[in-house]
């Protein structure tokens, strides 16, 4: 079957600060020859631009699509890193050293995102929002232009704030309850909750029988059965340039998540610093421009794809292993591919292949 047949999803990142580009987020392409109705629904939330669509019948899917929406709003308030919300209160309390009482649903998601740091060592590593407001990534419109002092990045890289000391306690009338030894801990959630909200929409839509469906917030996708009968169709967006590097087929529960460092960054002196940051360094991770994980659990995938960015070219394939992800593509600053031997037969480069690809 040709491509063009096919149902096509490019997965592209969220907003780009550095280069002013809004909203250049993912669209779902309309399928001249599909079948069966696809209702979809298009939306701004968590600074990216966010497509849903899914098979059934349309009253059905409309109304399970409404309540997506209804629930992403509330998510991105809840979750927002700088804007008021639960996240906040509660990063203003320890940073006070006070301990909060948190909803079932922020308890969750810090228990989840707190595994996801341990295995991948700490290259994720989302208490480290302090590094984040430095680096003037936690803002829609940046203030400073300059990187921040080297002082002030030492300083709070010898705090070495990290999810480990981050206490969620169940106390005995059931209340979930967060501390932090340190008050350098300020958690940021924007490496892990798009993963956690793709995860609660798929489940949503197999709750109200929707079986065959696609999320996809700005370049973190997950898609559940198939379209029209085939698997879903997705393009892995070009770290350089505009078009799709590689595209992927999947079906059934997948999520195919990609983080990278060519949307969002800012620039100073004709150099650019992406806004994943290496936790060791304080320091912008710069090596590896695009690592795409394809895996079960959407939040898992995406607290990986972050760290290996940050692992770098040479410390993926570790760093992979820990976490358990055998589905992974990175792609070097060079333009140079690397794969594991699980995603490589899964891959169809399209266009030009890259000047070297490896699979190990
Ligand atoms: P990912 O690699 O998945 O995440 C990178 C992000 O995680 C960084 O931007 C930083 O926030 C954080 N991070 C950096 N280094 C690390 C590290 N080593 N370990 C863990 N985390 C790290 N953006 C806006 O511009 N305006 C908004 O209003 C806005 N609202 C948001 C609301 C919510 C609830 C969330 C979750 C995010 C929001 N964002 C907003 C941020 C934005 O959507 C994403 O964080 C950003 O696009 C990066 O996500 P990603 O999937 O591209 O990359
Ligand atoms: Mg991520």
């Amino acid at each position: 079957m040709s491509m063009s047949r096919r149902n096509f999803l490019k997965t592209t990142l969220g907003v780009g600060i550095g280069a002013g580009m809004l909203g250049l987020g993912a669209s779902l392409l309309p399928t001249m020859a599909a079948h069966a109705a696809l209702s979809t629904r298009e939306m701004y939330v968590f600074g990216t631009l966010v497509n849903l669509g899914a098979e059934g019948d349309a009253a059905q899917a409309q109304q399970a699509l409404n309540e997506i929406e209804q629930r992403f709003l509330l998510m991105n308030r809840d979750w927002h890193a700088w804007k008021a919300g639960e996240l906040s209160t509660l990063n203003a309390a320890l940073a006070e050293g006070r301990s909060m009482a948190v909803s079932n649903e922020l308890a969750v998601m810090l228990r989840g995102a707190r595994d996801a740091a341990q295995a991948s060592g700490d290259l994720f590593n989302p208490a480290l929002g302090k590094l984040i407001t430095l680096w003037d990534f936690q803002s829609d419109v940046q203030q400073r232009s300059a990187p921040p002092a080297a002082e002030e990045i030492a300083a709070l890289c010898a705090s070495a704030p990290r999810m480990s000391d981050v206490h969620i306690d169940t106390l005995d009338d059931g209340r979930q309850v967060v501390s932090s030894r340190n008050p350098n801990v300020r958690i940021d959630l924007g490496g892990y909750a798009k993963g956690v909200a793709l995860d609660w929409a798929l489940d949503h839509l197999a709750a109200e029988g929707l079986h065959n469906a696609v999320v996809n917030l700005g370049g973190n996708l997950a898609i559940a059965g198939q379209r029209d009968g085939r698997p879903w169709h997705i393009g892995v967006r070009h770290p350089q340039g505009e078009g799709v590097i590689a595209a992927i087929d999947a079906q059934g529960r997948e999520a195919v998540v990609t983080s990278g460092t060519y949307e969002r960054f800012r620039e100073w002196d004709g150099q650019r610093y992406p806004h994943i940051i290496d936790p060791r360094s304080g320091q912008p991770a710069t090596h590896v421009v695009s690592a795409t994980v394809i895996h079960a659990d959407a939040a898992w995938a995406d607290a990986a794809a972050t760290a290996l960015v940050v692992a770098g070219a040479q410390g993926w394939r570790e760093v992979a292993a820990r976490m358990g992800v055998s589905q992974v593509m990175v792609i070097d600053a060079e333009g140079g591919v690397g794969m594991t031997a699980a995603i490589a037969p899964r891959v169809t480069f399209v266009g030009a292949r890259p000047a070297r690809v490896e699979v190990v």
